[in-house]
């Protein structure tokens, strides 16, 4: 008997190794295949991403910011992944300041469901700057892996629906903000936007402007090309990486960025780095360039540093 199971289990063990074989030769190569497939599609889609650099669509890689090209320039293949509508798709959410007044405006707020960064992005405190707030109109559809994302891509609506750095009556924007410890907002707006970055207890804060003529420029007091932070534990650090990036792209020395400090007092990136303790910087682009040009900066700058916090 022992003779005959132990046939038994050896015909067993060949039927087995036979079921392997054939798992080998008929299925692992249709795997493979689909590997080389998905491998090709990444390929092609990373190819394209330099081409149509900063353009940031919809992503199907939760949390994993690809960057796609131009939708409107981008067929994709029929084989291409599925967009994941898993749970794990960060939350948007608005919020409207100053609700009930002229000067409401809305905040958006992205929330990856992951600890992480409060940043907080705006545009539009001067209504005549226009790659400010055309960026930060893009940065509100961005996906994020981690943390939360604060967009606020018009801080001024009535001066942006004017195209000029502020309406008379209301004053410039950019100089409402406390001067000191103890002061509060000047106005209405102000005050709502201050009393947003308490609540989102913002931790990294960009403000979107532009310049009309180069910092290099010495013949002027223009400071187009710059970037102005508030020099708090590790801001520089990420500053420096956002203008060495920009500039790595920039041949003409004068056209490149130029790090300073400190962001003028009233400022919202004086007032939230000074009193709240906030990595805060301005971002200035030169209005010289093609807006295109200037947008692609303002976005590069932005994605720059959710990738130096780890969020993109
Ligand atoms: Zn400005």
């Amino acid at each position: 008997m022992k003779i005959v199971g132990t046939k038994l289990k050896r015909l067993s063990v060949s039927i087995i190794a036979v079921l392997f074989a054939i798992s080998v030769l008929f299925v692992n190569p249709l795997s493979s295949m689909a590997l080389i497939d998905n491998a090709s599609i990444s390929n092609t889609l990373n190819a394209d991403s330099r081409t149509y650099n900063y353009t940031i669509g919809e992503a199907d890689c939760i949390g994993s910011a690809v960057i796609y090209p131009d939708s409107a320039k981008y067929s994709a293949p029929p084989s291409a992944p599925k967009e994941d509508q898993s749970s794990s798709k960060p939350k948007v959410s608005q919020e409207t300041l100053a609700p009930g007044t002229k000067y409401a405006t809305e905040l958006y707020i992205i929330k990856s469901g992951q600890p992480g960064p409060v940043v907080m992005i705006v545009g539009g405190v001067h209504g005549n700057e226009r790659a400010g707030y055309t960026a930060a109109a893009e940065v509100k559809d961005w996906d994020i892996k981690k943390g939360t994302l604060l967009v606020l891509p018009q801080a001024n609506v009535l001066a942006v629906d004017k195209k000029v750095r502020y309406i008379s009556s209301q004053g410039d924007l950019n100089r409402d903000f406390p001067q000191s410890s103890v002061q509060s907002a000047d106005n209405t707006l102000s005050k709502a936007i201050w009393s947003a970055v308490k609540k989102h207890k913002v931790e990294w804060l960009m403000d979107m402007h532009e310049g009309y003529d180069y910092y290099k420029n010495t013949s002027t007091s223009s400071v187009g090309q710059s970037l102005i932070y508030y020099p708090n534990s590790g801001t520089k650090t990420v500053a420096s990486k956002i203008v060495s990036t920009l500039n790595s792209d920039i041949s003409t020395s004068y056209k490149k960025f130029s790090l300073l400090q400190y962001p003028v007092k009233g400022s919202l990136a004086r007032a939230s780095g000074q009193y709240l303790g906030v990595n805060s910087f301005i971002f200035e682009t030169c209005d010289n360039p093609s807006l295109s040009v200037r947008v692609n900066y303002q976005l590069k700058a932005a994605k720059t540093l959710l990738q130096k916090l780890d969020m993109i």
